[in-house]
């Protein structure tokens, strides 16, 4: 049960519901949700920032491009004055979540704390890019399959004001935030993902949990383009990227879960969406994750079995049409890489051109995401 002093209502998925949690050592949480773009089949709700209150309170969450001025009229009709906020923290580099970041501290001038992959990954690197227009991007983008035309109307001017931030790093240790109150990194949903412990009550968890949406685990190949920035610190791209990075950090929640069955999550979307609040069992919730990630591996064997298949192949006979259009034609066939990849590394498919598979007639795939994530 979700127990919430609403302060201002908002709409059906949670828009603007600004909403005041205590947990039992009278810690006091909160919820500053701001408006996604995505609609349809990709709706994820609104991106829940959070307002810590702890001796020294913080934000959680920046929205995404265009929402800072809303955030700070939000801080306001919360009671909140942005100048007794100590810093914002940054759970992961996914424009929903940083992309009002510069406004936001144009308004407050707050101090920013994020990962140190967060501050490497946001600055442009004009030698290192990709050949082509990517040059004038910062280094995270560099994967990113949208289109110019998609990049230059949406996020070419955030990108610009965003690198020129400083940023204060957090690395990959529990770093403490205040009595109580630390950090974790949780790679494998974007590798710059941290999630916030408090007084071992509540969790704010960014995208790495989500109910009733499976977060996306990255590909170990994403590492590649960005090597050569982060090679000094992470020599290994399976220390940051990929599906079985993802369960590993979904095994140090486990491990909290049962420590403190009871604990709060508090994810980056939908805590309250359809009308209602989604109390998420943190235990059960790890178990579904995991579950699923086996199906889709299992599903994809079987498709491979048949035959030959590339990661587009494979995805159209995975997953349905609708989720097919636009943009997730290409977010689908990245799932498929990303699933083949762990696969591949447990010897039940072999790679034989780039994301083209065929499998090799073992399953260990099953044994393998138990023994990460159990
Ligand atoms: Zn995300
Ligand atoms: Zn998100």
């Amino acid at each position: 049960m979700i127990n919430a002093k609403i302060i201002k209502k908002g709409d059906t998925s949670g828009n603007g519901l600004i909403a005041r949690f205590r947990l039992p050592s009278g810690l006091e949480i909160v919820s500053l949700p701001t408006k996604n773009f995505y609609g349809g089949h990709w709706d994820l709700g609104p991106t829940w920032n959070y307002v810590v209150l702890a001796d020294r309170p913080f934000l959680v969450d920046a929205g995404r491009y265009g929402q800072g001025r809303h955030l700070v009229d939000m801080l306001h009709l919360a009671g909140i004055k942005p100048v007794d906020l100590d810093f914002v923290l940054i759970s992961h580099g996914h424009e929903d979540h940083d992309g009002g970041l510069a406004e936001l501290v144009e308004l407050t001038e707050l101090k920013i704390r994020a990962h140190t992959v967060y501050d490497l990954l946001i600055r442009q690197y004009p030698k290192s890019a990709p050949p082509g227009y990517k040059e004038h991007f910062p280094a995270k983008c560099w994967h990113c399959f949208m289109p110019e035309s998609f990049f230059k109307d949406n996020c070419l001017q955030y990108h610009h004001v965003l690198q020129t931030l400083g940023i204060e790093r957090i690395g990959d240790d529990c770093q403490k935030l205040g009595p109580d109150i630390s950090t974790l990194h949780l790679p494998g949903h974007s590798p710059d993902s941290l999630a916030v412990m408090l007084s071992h009550e509540a969790l704010i968890v960014g995208d790495v949990v989500l109910p009733g949406i499976t977060p996306w685990p990255t590909c170990l190949e994403q590492y590649d383009e960005v090597a050569e920035i982060l090679q000094p610190l992470y020599p290994q791209a399976s220390s940051l990227f990929g599906l079985k990075r993802y369960l590993r950090s979904l095994k140090v929640l486990l491990q909290i879960a049962h420590q403190y069955p009871d604990i709060m999550v508090l994810p980056a979307h939908r805590l309250y969406y359809q009308d209602r609040w989604n109390t998420l069992q943190l235990k059960l919730r790890l178990h579904e994750l995991m579950e699923h990630h086996i199906q889709r591996c299992e599903s994809i064997l079987d498709i491979v079995a048949a035959g030959e298949k590339d990661a587009h192949e494979i995805a159209r006979l995975h997953f349905s049409e609708i989720l097919l259009k636009g943009p997730g034609k290409q977010m689908a066939a990245n799932e498929i890489v990303s699933h083949s990849e762990l696969m591949v590394a447990c010897g039940d498919l072999k790679e034989v051109k780039k994301h083209c598979y065929v499998a090799t007639g073992s399953g260990n795939f099953e044994k393998s995401i138990r023994a990460e994530s159990a």
